[in-house]
């Protein structure tokens, strides 16, 4: 029986019922359901929220990734075969997105401990082939952005944020989806702007690539039946967009809240076999998760379970050792597995409590292994 859920998407969202019908109701009751004034207003509502000059709003996640790729390489700034470096221990839609573009992945080992891009390791495999790099603000931190703008400014390349799980993400005054060339974000219901459905948008400040993105989810078309791309159907919807104006309103507050058990996990957690994750900065983690590390995961998530607790992997099998990649394969990517064997994400989530949390931080403490670490029997 699970008594404290990793995550709780109807508690999340019944908070703003009455909202959500509203919103809804007023979409429904307009008669216009793709391409209309919820998007527009959602698009500049979230733009001016990440400090960015232009939202395009788009279907989801991953589409987001993949046009920015796209248009690149429509405005002649990406070409087939270049490569684009990224951290390997991403989830795979980073890797979908340069590979579905026909580019290269270069997959290159993390930051040991924030689990982001290391610029060190960037530095290493910039070679003439290298065109662009993709910072992927991993868990809700951001990636070391002003480094990895230097290096890319030094070698003229395009930086596009995967800023999936870092709505709201702050250093230097500067949101995630204002560091990079442009940013995609998700908004699936889990993330921590979630629409109910899928949902993404890509911001940037380029006049150029935004008004190429605006056409290449559009069937390539700015004006209808005149197409000047072959593009394709990514559009966010009426629906959606009116929902996320209702939850964009609440995200800080949610945010806040996510901090708020995050400190208590950092704070009573301290049982020595347990890795809590590192912050560089506390307004640049949103803590889309709490992610621990452990060379007794798999034992510690079976007694966390017993206890009513759930937890799960983020994420269990990294890119290169995926069935969909037998060409990455062969990397050698010892940090990145090891991380993969050991992380273990924790509840957190806008809605639990904090009696919860410190039931989980309890249990954790009271765990105490079988001598030998499973990896090793
Ligand atoms: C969720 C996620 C995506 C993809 O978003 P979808 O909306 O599910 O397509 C991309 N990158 C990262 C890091 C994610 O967490």
């Amino acid at each position: 029986m699970i008594q404290i859920p990793f995550l709780d998407l109807h508690l999340i969202n019944a908070r703003y019922r009455e909202e959500l019908i509203t919103a809804v109701t007023s979409v429904i009751d307009s008669g216009w359901y793709i391409q209309g004034q919820q998007v527009k207003a959602f698009e500049q509502e979230f733009g001016e929220y990440c400090g960015a000059k232009h939202c395009v709003g788009v279907a989801n996640g991953l589409d987001a990734l993949i046009l920015v790729l796209r248009a690149w390489k429509e405005l002649g700034k990406l070409e087939e075969g270049d490569e684009v470096i990224v951290p390997a221990n991403t989830y795979i839609a980073s890797i979908l997105a340069i590979t579905e573009n026909g580019l290269k992945p270069v997959l290159i080992e993390p930051d040991e401990n924030t689990y982001n891009l290391c610029p060190d390791n960037m530095a290493r495999v910039i070679t003439a082939r290298t065109k662009a790099v993709l910072a992927v603000h991993l868990y809700g931190q951001l990636a070391p952005m002003p480094e990895i703008m230097a290096l890319a400014e030094q070698h003229n390349l395009l930086v596009l944020e995967d800023s999936a799980q870092a709505h709201g993400a702050n250093s230097k005054d500067k949101k995630a989806g204002n560091w990079g060339h442009a940013s995609g974000f998700s908004f699936y219901p889990g993330k921590n702007l979630g629409a109910l459905g899928d949902a993404g948008a890509i911001t940037t400040n380029d006049d150029a690539l935004a008004e190429a993105l605006r056409a290449l989810g559009n069937y390539g078309s700015h004006q209808k039946y005149r197409n000047i791309y072959q593009g394709v159907n990514s559009r966010l919807d009426e629906m959606q967009a009116a929902m996320l104006r209702v939850k964009l309103s609440h995200l800080d507050a949610d945010t806040a809240h996510r901090r708020k058990i995050a400190s208590l996990y950092r704070e009573r957690i301290t049982n020595p076999c347990v890795l809590l994750p590192q912050v560089t900065e506390q307004s640049s983690h949103v803590w889309h998760l709490f992610v621990v590390r452990t060379v007794y995961r798999d034992q510690l998530q079976r007694y966390l379970s017993e206890q009513g607790i759930q937890t799960l992997i983020h994420y269990p099998i990294p890119p290169h050792k995926q069935q969909a990649y037998p060409q990455l394969a062969d990397r050698h990517l010892p940090l990145t597995e090891k991380i993969h064997d050991e992380a273990l994400s924790l509840p957190i989530s806008p809605v639990m409590s904090m009696e919860d949390v410190a039931q989980v931080c309890e249990a954790i403490n009271r765990f105490r292994p079988a001598a030998v670490p499973e990896t090793f029997s």
